[in-house]
């Protein structure tokens, strides 16, 4: 079993996911007692938080290698960051360790064009939404991308940072995503991207009607089966 390296705390709440999942997955494949062989660097979101708001992507970049050089220390045979928003800098982490990263979005990706789907809607942070680093990556692997409106984008945007990383779920707010959600379907969209990992906090499979995909549940499922091929 190769060890996996998880890069973290951005937010703990859907890191708490990953490791649960690798955690479940590993024993549910392995049996009785198994569970996944795993370092975690887990990092102060507050100040990657201001780092996102200032724009400040170098010294982001420095944090994020930083950790990943760490898990690299401790053991880690490959990587993952724990989010989204922060593949903004997955160059700068691959260059920084000798270990490969699992990048989320082409994760996201794969799932997607085995469920037969090549148009989605992408809800994440207004970084994930808005910036070329994320939609770009889907777009080179086929997919079109399709994006809320500026403030259907805003709204997203602030449940994910005034609640979803603080681990508030709200019926309220489940309801603005699934409001946007349908815009997105109605405008063209056959499946749905939970892009931020704490999306999945709040919305399910069952609350979309077309296929969706929880961006931490695939991630950390593809942990497991990294882990586990030979
Ligand atoms: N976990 C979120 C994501 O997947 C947002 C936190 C962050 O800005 O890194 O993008």
């Amino acid at each position: 079993m190769k060890t996996i390296g998880l890069i973290g705390g951005m937010s703990w709440e859907s890191s708490a996911e990953y490791y649960r999942i690798i955690n479940q997955e590993t024993q549910r494949r392995l049996g009785g007692s198994s569970s996944a062989r795993l370092v975690l660097i887990s990092v102060d979101f507050s100040s990657i938080e201001a780092m996102q708001q200032l724009g400040d992507w170098d010294r982001a970049a420095a944090a994020m290698a930083q950790a990943g050089t760490q898990a690299e220390a401790a053991g880690a045979d490959f990587l993952l960051l724990c989010t989204n928003t922060m593949h903004r800098v997955a160059a700068a982490v691959s260059e920084a360790v000798s270990i490969p990263l699992l990048h989320i979005a082409d994760v996201t990706a794969n799932a997607i064009k085995q469920a037969g789907v090549d148009e989605v809607g992408l809800l994440g942070t207004r970084y994930t939404m808005e910036q070329e680093f994320y939609r770009d990556r889907l777009e080179q692997l086929g997919l079109t991308v399709n994006i809320p409106d500026e403030p259907g984008r805003t709204r997203i945007h602030d449940i994910i940072f005034d609640e979803l990383v603080k681990g508030v779920i709200s019926a309220e707010s489940r309801e603005i995503y699934l409001s946007i959600a349908r815009d997105l379907i109605a405008g063209g969209s056959r499946g749905l991207i939970g892009g931020c990992t704490e999306i999945e906090l709040l919305i399910t499979r069952d609350d979309v009607g077309v296929p969706f995909f929880p961006t931490a549940e695939l991630h950390a499922l593809a942990a497991v089966d990294r882990a586990l091929s030979d």
